[in-house]
């Protein structure tokens, strides 16, 4: 069986022990399986990637003794290929144009709450459909594109993904209605951004031949728009595993914001590579 996995942080602050763990995660089954363990460098959002960060990640990650091949791939270096795929997904009738503020789809979602769904989903609060109607020609640079899940859904046959987490174990197969009412009109483009994250992953993910997605377990639940993103554009659907998040004391999940636990914090210390293999819960290489 062929093992091809990556670890994709964004260049936004300092590595910390969340992704060390994640990163020697999928590194550990890469090597168990044989397999192949890249890394690729999610700086989609330009506007928050900084080179002194992509810098760092390199030398965090070669001193907690990863390798991975080069050269390394950076979703900057491929804009084109976000852009052939939403205009494929434009091309079926699957995408519109939305200008709704932040606070426009707040008030559109307090005026009318949907039935049997929830509030907010793994892309924020369930879009009101302001703008579901408009056409893709009246699209402006000021617009974001979004995905109309409604007609996304109507697969031909069904759709499923198989996790091997520690969490939710098994095949998970996709509901439309669960997509529509729990999910909703996710952002496939953002303003001055080739792609949404949602559509640059499963790009990303299709272009290394990725045979096995390993990330925290907060990605779970937007799982299924990678899923479904997959499908619509005729994509292999790798297997998934979601491994558990690292907490502070207080049970909170670390942020970049967490300087305090970053790695290179630990390595001014004087912590050894094994040492932070320790204090994640991994056995030592
Ligand atoms: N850049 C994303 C993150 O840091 C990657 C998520 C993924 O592994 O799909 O959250």
């Amino acid at each position: 069986m062929s093992f091809i996995t990556r670890f994709a942080p964004s260049p936004t602050g300092p590595l910390h022990l969340g992704h060390a763990f994640s990163a020697l995660t999928a590194h550990d089954m890469a090597c168990a399986e044989g397999g192949i363990f890249h890394l690729r460098i999610d700086d989609i959002d330009q506007s928050r990637a900084r080179a002194q960060w992509e810098d760092q990640i390199y030398d965090d990650l070669a001193w907690l003794g990863l390798d991975w091949p080069r050269p390394v791939r950076r979703q900057s270096d491929h804009l084109p290929e976000y852009r052939a795929a939403l205009d494929r997904l434009t091309a079926k009738g699957l995408t519109f144009p939305c200008r709704c503020t932040r606070r426009a789809i707040e008030e559109a979602a307090a005026n009318a709450p949907q039935e049997g769904g929830t509030e907010f989903g793994p892309d924020g609060r369930i879009y009101p459909g302001t703008c579901r109607n408009r056409s893709m020609d009246t699209a402006t640079p000021e617009d974001v594109i979004r995905l109309d899940m409604a007609r996304a859904v109507d697969l031909p046959g069904p759709a499923a993904f198989t996790e091997t987490g520690p969490e939710h174990a098994g095949t998970h197969s996709l509901d439309p209605q669960d997509l529509i009412q729990t999910v909703g009109d996710v952002v496939l483009a953002r303003r001055g951004m080739g792609a949404s994250y949602h559509l640059s992953v499963v790009v990303d993910d299709a272009a290394q031949a990725i045979t096995h997605v390993v990330r925290g377990a907060d990605l779970f639940t937007a799982t299924r728009i990678h899923v479904l993103l997959q499908r619509l554009l005729d994509l292999p659907t790798p297997v998934y595993h979601h491994h558990r998040l690292i907490r502070d004391e207080s049970g909170k999940r670390l942020a970049k914001r967490d300087d305090a636990r970053a790695i290179a914090t630990y390595r001014a210390e004087g912590k050894t590579p094994q040492d932070i293999r320790r204090m994640v819960g991994l056995p030592a290489s």
